[in-house]
C-alpha cells in the first residue's frame, strides 16, 4: 500500500471500527482510496487506512484483533488524535444489540444513531457511577453532545428517508453495492425472532430451533422488511457483553426506557474524542444472540455512515476546532476537551448542567 498523497493534517474525519469484519466494510465505503499515512509516530500502535468519502478525507482505524471494550477504544482514539491533528470528529460504526420496548419498534438490520434525548446526550455508560448503600447507582456518565451541525445532518437525513413524496435513500444503493453476503437474510432461513425477556436460549444450542415458539413476541409485519429503519436516541455503552433479556430491560428502566441499543466502545471515546455512534442491530442483547445477522447489521451501519458523511459539507467540518486543539492541559488522564463554542454544539438547559455537577 502506497503512502497517501495527502499529509496527515489534511484528514478531518475519523472512522473507527471495533471488529475486523466492520473494518473491511468501512473500507468498502470509501469513494477514493489513499493508502497508508505519510508517517506514523513510533508510539502510535494503530494501523490506518485512508481515503475519501464525499468531499471528506477520512482516516480509518480498527481496534486490535480480539480486543473490544471501552479501554482499547480509548487507546485507538487517543492515537488517532495525536497522529491526525486535523481531525474534528469521528464516527464509531459497527454492530450493536437492540433494546426492544414500548414505543420502540427496533428490528434486526435496523440502524441506531446516538442522538440527544432529554438530559442524555446520546451515549450513557451504564456500568459506571457511584454505588449507593440502597443499591441505587448515582450516574457519573456525562458525555459531550456531538456538534450541532452533525445532529442537523442526522435530522435532515431522517427527513430525506421518510418524507411522503420522493424519499431519497442513498444508503440502499450503498448496501446493494456490497453484494449478496450483506443482503437482508432470507426470512425462512434466518428469521428475525424476538423472545420474551425471561425466555432463555437453550445453553450451547447453535440455533433457536429448540427455543419455545410460544415465548416469541408477535410484532406487526413491516411493509418493506428489508428496508432498514433508522432510530435516533440513546445508546448504552459498557464493557460487558449484554446477553440477558432481564438485565437488558432492568438497565433500560434505569434510563427511563430510553435506551435503543447496547454496545461496548463508545464510552471509552466520547469525552476525549467527539463522535457519533452508528450501530446496526445484529441481535436483541439477550441469550438468543448469534452471528446470523451480523453482516447485514455491519452493512446497514456503514452505508448509513457513508450517506451521512456525503450529506455534510466540508466547510461544516472545517469550521469545528480540531480535536487536538481542544485538549485541555490538566495533566489528568483521561484528558478532557474544552467545550465547543456556542453555536457549535447543542445548548442544554441550565438544569442539565446542575445535574451534571451533583
Ligand atoms: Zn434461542
Amino acid at each position: 500500500m502506497n503512502p497517501s498523497p495527502y499529509s496527515n493534517d489534511q484528514y478531518t474525519v475519523g472512522w473507527i471500527s471495533a471488529l475486523s469484519d466492520e473494518y473491511k466494510v468501512a473500507m468498502a465505503m470509501l469513494d477514493e482510496e489513499h493508502g497508508r499515512p505519510q508517517s506514523t509516530p513510533l508510539e502510535d500502535t494503530n494501523m490506518y487506512h485512508l481515503g475519501k468519502i464525499g468531499a471528506h478525507n477520512v482516516a480509518m482505524a480498527c481496534l486490535p484483533g480480539g480486543q473490544t471494550g471501552t479501554g482499547p477504544a480509548a487507546v485507538v482514539a487517543e492515537n488517532m488524535r495525536r497522529t491526525f491533528k486535523g481531525i474534528r470528529f469521528a464516527l464509531l460504526v459497527g454492530i450493536g444489540g437492540g433494546v426492544p420496548g414500548k414505543g420502540k419498534d427496533i428490528r434486526l438490520g435496523d440502524v441506531v444513531v446516538s442522538y440527544p434525548n432529554g438530559t442524555y446526550t446520546g451515549v450513557v455508560q451504564y456500568d459506571y457511577g457511584k454505588l449507593k448503600g440502597n443499591g441505587h447507582i448515582q450516574r457519573k456518565d456525562w458525555f459531550s453532545p456531538p456538534p450541532r451541525k452533525f445532529l442537523s445532518a442526522v435530522t435532515s437525513l431522517e427527513a430525506y428517508h421518510t418524507r411522503p413524496k420522493n424519499p431519497i435513500n442513498r444508503m440502499l444503493d450503498f448496501l446493494d453495492e456490497l453484494g449478496e453476503d450483506y443482503t437482508y437474510p432470507e426470512p425462512n432461513e434466518t428469521p428475525d425472532h424476538l423472545y420474551k425477556a425471561d425466555h432463555d436460549h437453550i445453553p450451547d444450542a447453535e440455533t433457536c430451533d429448540s427455543c419455545n415458539p410460544e415465548a416469541l413476541i408477535s410484532r406487526k409485519h413491516r411493509k418493506y422488511p428489508s428496508k432498514p429503519c433508522v432510530h435516533l436516541g440513546i445508546i448504552a455503552s459498557g464493557s460487558l457483553v449484554m446477553k440477558s433479556g432481564i438485565e437488558r430491560d432492568k438497565i433500560n428502566q434505569r434510563y427511563e426506557n430510553s435506551i435503543l441499543c447496547f454496545e461496548m466502545e463508545a464510552a471509552g471515546m466520547m469525552n476525549n474524542f467527539p463522535c457519533l455512534v452508528i450501530r446496526g442491530i445484529s441481535d436483541y442483547s439477550d441469550s438468543h444472540k448469534n452471528d446470523e445477522w451480523r453482516n447485514r447489521a455491519i452493512a446497514v451501519a456503514s452505508a448509513y455512515a457513508k450517506e451521512l458523511l456525503s450529506l455534510i459539507e466540508p466547510c461544516d467540518v472545517d469550521i469545528l476546532p480540531p480535536i487536538a486543539a481542544r485538549v485541555l492541559e490538566t495533566g489528568r488522564k483521561p484528558f478532557r476537551l474544552a467545550p465547543y463554542a456556542e453555536g457549535e454544539t447543542l445548548i442544554f438547559s441550565k438544569s442539565f448542567y446542575e445535574t451534571e455537577k451533583s
